[in-house]
């Protein structure tokens, strides 16, 4: 590992202050940070230590809906009875993601910022655009078996690895993220960047922004659920997800909205497949239907193919289970 700055903030702006100037890091639950420090990948001037900031409540918004602070665990999030109530996606999704250990230490800001687990980004003796920009993208001729299929360039065919992601993707979230100039709110569909040529900025956020706290907007009258296909049942990454929310009227679909995991550059709403379910009855081939223009326009890369199916499938189960 090489050697570094520590800082240890006191409050939000003690945080932001010491993050200008020098490359810095803010470190939450450290558990994609400091595992990427330490395989060389992020080198960081100065890691500021942010977990003792007041950024932990989990409370009802005024207006309705639920307000995570960025420093609320998974393990949180995931068990706080309004989140499990009213937002069982959410819970589904987190519970679905690496292990308890894990899930207690991190946290809902840094889990918006982990990084892909292509294994070239994490092997700094490799070429990776994302990670050294113009070095290239080897997963395009070599293994790219987890990588994506939406949403791709030819710089980069990452998948973004987050469960909870793509859950707060079919909830609408926004996030608020503040600055030394101010504070600001991104809707989470505008949070993630397409890698395009620049696959290394990820995000909208601007260098030394602080994440503060992820906003639920009410979801009442709406079901939810999250279904992941992996090659293990635990502690690994999808291959392919859905996160799912519908609003019935009786038996018809009055609203909904689709997310896809593990297929994407970005967690991937899949607004096509929402309009093909909007006032249509509940029905596997309804269902199905939906399933195939959301990934109308994923490309395969050489080992991946099979991803296209079992997004389809993922989606078109997530959709039975939720209007049961
Ligand atoms: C073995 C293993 C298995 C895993 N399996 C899964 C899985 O199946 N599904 C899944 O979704 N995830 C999985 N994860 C990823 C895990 O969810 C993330 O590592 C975790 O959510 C990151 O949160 P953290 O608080 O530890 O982030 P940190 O490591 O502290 O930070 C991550 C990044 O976010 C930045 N950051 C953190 N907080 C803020 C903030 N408030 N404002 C601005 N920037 C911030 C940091 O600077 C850093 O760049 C796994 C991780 C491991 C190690
Ligand atoms: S897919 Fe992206 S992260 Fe992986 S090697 Fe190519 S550029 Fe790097």
């Amino acid at each position: 590992m090489r050697r570094f700055a520590m800082a240890r903030a006191i409050d939000a702006g003690d945080a932001l202050r010491t993050a200008q100037g020098a490359s810095s890091r803010y470190c939450a639950g450290g558990t994609t940070l400091i595992d990427l420090m330490r395989q060389d990948v992020e080198r960081p001037e100065r890691v500021i230590a942010i977990n003792r900031l007041p950024l932990t409540t989990i409370e009802d918004a005024p207006g309705g809906g639920l307000v995570l602070g960025a420093l609320a665990t998974n393990s949180e999030v995931a068990h706080h009875p309004r989140v499990r109530a009213g937002y069982p996606v959410l819970s589904e999704a987190i519970l679905s993601g690496a292990t308890t250990q894990i899930r207690n230490m991190a946290t809902t800001g840094g889990n918006l910022l982990q990084r892909t687990r292509c294994i070239y980004f994490r092997d700094p003796n490799s070429a990776c655009n994302k990670r050294e920009p113009g070095s290239g993208c080897p997963a395009i001729t070599g293994y790219n078996r987890n990588l994506a299929v939406l949403g791709t360039s030819e710089h980069c065919i990452a998948t973004n690895p987050s469960d909870q992601n793509v859950a707060l993707t079919a909830l609408e979230a926004t996030i608020e993220v503040r600055s030394t100039s101010g504070g600001r709110t991104i809707p989470i569909d505008r949070f993630y960047r397409l890698p395009g040529d620049a696959p290394e900025r990820e995000t909208t956020l601007e260098p030394g922004e602080l994440i503060v706290a992820v906003m639920l907007p009410p979801m009442k009258g709406w079901r939810s659920h999250y279904l992941k296909l992996r090659d293990r049942q635990s502690y690994e990454f999808a291959l392919a997800s859905a996160a799912v929310a519908v609003r019935l009227d009786g038996s018809t679909i009055a609203d909904a909205r689709v997310a896809l995991g593990g297929v994407g550059t970005i967690p991937w709403r899949a607004r096509e497949a929402e309009a093909v379910l909007r006032g249509k009855g509940v029905s596997r081939e309804v269902f199905r239907e939906a399933a195939v223009i959301a990934l109308r326009d994923a490309r395969p890369q050489s080992q991946n193919g099979f991803k296209i199916e079992l997004a389809r499938r993922a989606l078109t189960q997530a959709l039975i289970e939720v209007t049961a």
